[in-house]
């Protein structure tokens, strides 16, 4: 199954850099085979920037690796192992239906892991059958290439290939492969695998690689804890990245620590969505019934997640118990503070305001009250304030927001840029276009159930620069019509 020429014809230069930790990680195994491999989307402009040749992976041979039937030279296909708390609740995961192939050493020096999920059982499967839809794999592209279009790190997706095969869900719906790159799938819920597992060594071992992974940069200080250093790094990352979530209206919807990455990227695009209307409370996700994800609750979630994190490695980031209970505490009370002025100054942003005066927070709580007392769209409210069109946020009748809009006006002439500049900072900070679910629904409907990839790859090119304000980008700002909302996701996928 292995295969030499495909890997020098398509460019792999894959090494496994995990697969050298403790067997405890992982299991390794190859992909179960597939009847009738067919890609159905790849990423061109990801496959370049990781050294891949898009027209040799268009090639049958190379189709058959994105569906798991042949494995390229220098791939060691394994599924990683991971505990992690589901709404609250501890279990044992692991990869269930995905494998690791291994790392993509791409031109610029990086190393990017390369996962197939849906590729069959696994140790990890339990009752599961390892394998995953067309629809909801699809989806997964189109979020995860819309977040990186938005500027926020994320998994990104390469490919997609239909296996021919069946896979019963509610419905009987079609098998797909969905081949996902990451900057490594090393989860919260890694190290809490490792903690309740594994023996101190092998903690440590993971925490060491965890750090040379993605936090070699300037490394920790020739005094300071590594462990705690990684805590920190780790926290300030995530702090930043739930920030954007806020800032676009993204709602990850299944915050589970196996859900939350080492790295700072969004992973998992289970039942997420973008919301229309703005309400703190949106939840889309069918099974979470108590709002634990909603999105308002994504910054303590997030803040919850790093304490078991910081749990898991109390026994390296002190000797003595108490002390790495302190050590761990004072690095989790600085989430909010990070949390708050990435938010702040991407708030700012968002309505063009250079410096900070003490007002900003005020002024722009102001506006989110008046947006979910008048059920403004979040997105278009933004949008219509950077196209100086403020009655197009449909509050443009509303006394306060008249006010609002005068305070606001007041504050920007205080500053010395001038107007034009602080348009140009809401264009780049405010897009045109967000995923919205009917055309999401619309792309996957056409594609799932009519084999017409064209509808999606409008959508992907329309989303691929969401600042550009185009003209081809207006009939897609369109909130959904009354009957399409409330829009729910499900999480059988
Ligand atoms: P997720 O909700 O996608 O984060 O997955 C949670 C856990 O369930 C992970 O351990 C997955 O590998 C596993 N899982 C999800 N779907 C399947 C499936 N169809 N077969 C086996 N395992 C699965
Ligand atoms: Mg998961």
């Amino acid at each position: 199954m292995i295969d030499e020429n495909i890997k020098l014809e398509a460019g792999w230069r894959l090494e496994s850099s995990y697969g050298k930790l403790p067997s405890l990680f992982y299991s390794k195994l190859g992909p179960s085979p597939v009847s009738e491999p067919e890609l159905v989307i790849l990423n061109d402009k990801l496959a370049s920037a990781m050294g891949l040749n898009p027209d040799a992976l268009r090639g049958q041979e190379a189709v058959d690796v994105f569906a798991g039937n042949r494995v390229p030279g220098g791939a060691e296909p394994l599924a990683q192992a991971y505990a992690g708390h589901q709404f609250g609740h501890f279990t044992m995961l692991g990869d269930g239906r995905a494998l690791l192939l291994g790392e993509q050493l791409t031109p610029d020096g990086g190393r990017l892991d390369v996962q197939l999920k849906g590729s069959g059982r696994t140790p990890y499967s339990r009752g599961g059958d390892g394998r995953a839809a067309l629809g909801p794999m699809l989806r997964e592209y189109i979020i995860s290439e819309a977040m990186h279009g938005l500027g926020i790190p994320t998994t990104r997706s390469l490919a997609v290939a239909s296996t021919g095969e069946p896979v019963y869900r509610e419905d009987m719906l079609q098998g797909a492969v969905l081949t996902r790159v990451a900057a490594s799938h090393l989860r919260v819920g890694t190290f809490q695998y490792a903690a309740g597992a594994g023996t101190a060594e092998e903690l440590r071992l993971l925490a060491e690689y965890a750090i040379e992974r993605h936090y070699g940069g300037p490394g920790p200080g020739p005094e300071e804890n590594r462990y705690v250093y990684l805590l920190r790094e780790v926290l300030k990352r995530q702090a930043a990245l739930i920030a954007r979530w806020q800032l676009v209206g993204f709602i990850h919807g299944v915050m589970n620590t196996d859900n939350m990455t080492i790295s700072g990227e969004t992973i998992d695009y289970g039942p997420c969505a973008f919301m229309d209307t703005y309400d703190p409370a949106t939840v889309f996700s069918s099974i979470d019934a108590n709002g634990r994800y909603a999105y308002r609750n994504q910054p303590r979630i997030g803040v919850w997640n790093l304490a078991r994190l910081a749990e898991s490695l109390l026994p390296l980031l002190h000797e003595d118990d108490e002390q790495a209970v302190k050590l761990a505490e004072a690095v989790l009370s600085e989430f909010n503070g990070h949390f708050q002025s990435h938010y702040l100054s991407g708030m700012r942003a968002k309505l063009g305001l250079f410096g900070e005066e003490p007002e900003d927070e005020a002024l722009i709580q102001e506006l989110l009250k008046l947006m979910e007392e008048h059920c403004a769209d979040y997105t278009n409210t933004f949008r219509a304030l950077t196209l100086g069109q403020p009655a197009a946020t449909g509050m443009g009748e509303v006394p306060a927001f008249g006010q609002w809009l005068e305070k606001w006006q007041g504050r920007l002439s205080r500053q010395k840029e001038t107007e034009a500049a602080s348009r140009e900072l809401m264009r780049r900070s405010n897009p045109a276009v967000i995923p919205r679910n009917h055309r999401v629904e619309e792309a996957l409907a056409a594609a799932a159930e009519r084999s017409d990839y064209a509808v999606m790859e409008r959508l992907l090119s329309v989303l691929a620069d969401p600042y550009a304000y185009s003209p081809e980008q207006e009939a897609y700002a369109e909130p959904p019509a009354a009957s399409d909302s409330p829009y729910q996701t499900y999480c059988g996928t």
